[in-house]
């Protein structure tokens, strides 16, 4: 074990005098595993090392991303096989090179975390979740015992149904994942409009995106002033067509943008709406992931309301977005994943920032977070499990929105194979 500091996206997690890496996973490792020799739990897993929970003050760290960032392509089923070192824009990047693609997130720099806990694509209203993609997973119980589970069907025993339901949406509490299959999809263009937008026609945007097909999906981020972009993937002539109509319903303002890209491989996510280009190199940040259903008759109110905490919030940062779900991700539910939400329409973040070791900021950050999640509450009753946030004051309430009534299961399905809570704690 390598005893140092972890150089991750994440700042927060780059800062923490963390007890050591271990980057290869041997036998020794598992024998480790099963006789519980790991003093200080949980173990930490960092894959894309986006999110602050890939290191912890004093922790382990399983760092994938040297020696495990193998990507297979099985040419005639046009599937996948990535290992947990694999950035969602490394495997863009090949699948293109196969004319291929995969429904990833607005940042090509997480890793297996995004799979894992979901995944929202833009692209997620046609081709479903990250999750609703996944064919077969190799990986290792928290109690030290290998598995290879295959996407069940009518044959596969209850167990298997259990545990591939905990693995899609709740796996860092369960299990240390060391591979996936994954299905493809045909390379298409992708447009892009792009517009600063008044909080007026983000409500009306709101309403007419919700009849939108499910090619097309909406995505918003709101600082000092709110951005749009509608992503439309066209795969033919006719959502060509229709294509324009969309956009021709959308607003003029004087920055409107409309770009066409290859696959989302290149879409450069969506940057932080501040005024005079204001940076500041290295924030802490934490986000909570609010779940939605159909914003029709609400959406005024709604964003009213985030006004409200737009206005409050402590700093420049801090900020509210959303992507859009519903089409694939409510039709294709097969009750098969831990994503119990299956009926939302919108997930909207809270991202609350603040200054590196600035403890005051970060209890505003913090606390500002809460009373927003409040806030939205009523009208977003579930949550995304996207970050783990053991660390933080709502983790209990977080993991009861997230999974409501199939926590129980899922907390037998812990207790079963990680049972000396080797992972993080459910
Ligand atoms: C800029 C940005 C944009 C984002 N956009 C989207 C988006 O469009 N859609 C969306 O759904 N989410 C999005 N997210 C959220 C992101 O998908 C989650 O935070 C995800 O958990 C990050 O995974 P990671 O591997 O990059 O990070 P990491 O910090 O390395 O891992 C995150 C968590 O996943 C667990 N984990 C990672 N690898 C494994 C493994 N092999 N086995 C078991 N557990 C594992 C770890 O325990 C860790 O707690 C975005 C995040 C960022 C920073």
């Amino acid at each position: 074990m390598i005893k140092k500091l972890l150089n991750v996206p994440n700042t927060q997690a780059e800062d923490y005098d963390i007890e050591g890496i271990i980057d290869y996973i041997d036998d020794d490792f598992i024998e480790n595993l099963k006789k519980d020799k790991f003093c200080k739990k949980p173990l930490m897993i960092c894959s894309g090392g986006t999110s602050s929970r890939c290191a912890a003050k004093e922790h382990i760290t399983i760092d994938f991303r040297k020696n495990y960032t193998e990507i297979d392509y099985i040419d005639f089923k046009k599937e996948v096989v990535i290992e947990p070192g694999t950035r969602m824009q490394d495997l863009g990047k090949f699948l293109k090179s196969k004319n291929r693609s995969f429904p990833t997130g607005l940042s090509g720099l997480t890793g297996f975390g995004y799979i894992l806990t979901g995944g929202i694509s833009p692209t997620s209203r046609k081709y479903g979740l990250a999750i609703d993609n996944i064919l077969e997973i190799n990986g290792i119980w928290g109690g030290g015992e290998k598995f290879n589970i295959i996407k069940p069907d009518q044959n596969s025993s209850k167990l298997e149904k259990k545990q591939w339901k905990g693995l899609c949406g709740a796996a860092p509490f369960l299990a240390i994942v060391t591979q996936v299959k994954l299905k493809t999809y045909e390379l298409n263009s992708i447009y892009i409009w792009e517009a600063s937008i008044s909080s007026n026609q983000l409500a009306e945007i709101i309403e007419k995106a919700e009849l939108w097909p499910d090619n097309a999906s909406f995505n918003w981020i709101w600082s000092d002033y709110i951005k749009g972009l509608a992503i439309i993937e066209v795969s033919n002539k006719e959502e060509l067509e229709y294509m324009k109509i969309i956009v021709k319903e959308l607003p003029k303002t004087s920055d409107l943008k409309i770009s066409k890209i290859n696959g989302l491989s290149t879409f450069k996510g969506m940057e932080l709406p501040i005024s005079n280009n204001q940076v500041i190199s290295r924030y802490y940040s934490e986000v909570l992931g609010l779940l939605s259903n159909s914003l029709k008759g609400h959406s005024y109110v709604l964003v009213q309301m985030i006004e409200e905490e737009i206005r409050n919030r402590p700093n420049k940062f801090c900020y509210i977005a959303a992507q859009q779900l519903g089409g694939s991700t409510i039709n294709n539910a097969e009750n098969l994943t831990s994503f119990i939400h299956r009926e939302s329409a919108w997930k909207p973040w809270i991202n609350g920032s603040w200054e590196p070791n600035n403890k005051r900021e970060r209890d505003q950050a913090i606390i500002w977070m809460e009373n927003v999640w409040e806030k939205l509450e009523p009208y977003c009753p579930g949550i995304h499990l996207a970050q783990l946030h053991n660390h933080l004051p709502w983790h209990a309430k977080e993991i009861n929105c997230a999974f409501k009534n199939w926590l129980p299961e899922l907390r037998q399905i812990k207790s079963t194979f990680d049972p000396k809570e080797i992972l993080p704690p459910l």
